[in-house]
């Protein structure tokens, strides 16, 4: 506060403003002075009531974070994922198995037909009926070897490596804020030790 001489008060136009605002370095007259006060005053509780808001909505926030089950989600969902590629796999493994055991097989059975014809021809022991049968098998093995996998690539559909898991971000609610009720009687109490204008402890 800078005390002038016979200055005109801003608000009521008289020449009688004695007070000058630190702040807005305009002149009032003491009536008037308490006015701008008060509307500071006013202001400054809007701010705080503001600060206050945002404070409550981090409260909620932080104890949404702290109840909400999404990590629980983000876990589940990264286990089942695996699992499925992991049996997807392990199908595909089979499958291989069994094509290899099958493979095994008419090796064994080829190998013991060989066995015979050779045997057969040796003795010059055969017949047309032999050569019917011999020739029938040796068709069966052939076509159990021409199983569709086998001259084929390995087929797969590729794991969507873009794959992402977004969750619905929460509607802001709407709530009445409890004022921080020690910080404005304190507050009010500053602004009303009189002499003191804007701009803080100055006086
Ligand atoms: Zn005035
Ligand atoms: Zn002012």
């Amino acid at each position: 506060m800078t005390v002038i001489g016979k200055a005109r008060c801003a608000t009521c136009e008289k020449e009688k403003g004695i007070l000058k605002c630190e702040g807005c370095l305009l002149t009032f007259c003491y009536n008037h002075a308490a006015d701008h006060r008060q509307e500071l005053n006013k202001k400054m509780e809007n701010v705080i009531y503001k600060s206050d808001l945002i404070q409550q909505t981090l409260a909620e926030r932080t104890n949404d974070l702290k109840n909400n089950s999404r990590m629980k989600e983000i876990n589940d969902w990264e286990y089942k994922s695996i699992e499925k590629i992991r049996q997807t796999a392990e199908e595909a493994r089979k499958e291989f198995r069994h094509t290899a055991d099958h493979i095994t097989q008419v090796k064994v059975r080829l190998n013991n037909l060989m066995e015979e014809i050779r045997q057969s021809y040796q003795e010059n022991n055969y017949y047309e009926t032999d050569l019917h049968q011999w020739k029938s098998t040796l068709s069966q093995l052939e076509e159990e070897l021409q199983f569709k996998s086998w001259n084929s690539k390995l087929q797969h559909d590729p794991i969507p490596l873009e794959t992402k898991i977004s969750f619905e971000t929460p509607t802001p609610r709407l709530y009445v804020p409890q004022l921080s009720i020690p910080y404005i009687k304190e507050f009010r109490k500053w602004s009303q030790n009189g002499v003191t204008f804007a701009g803080g402890n100055r006086s």
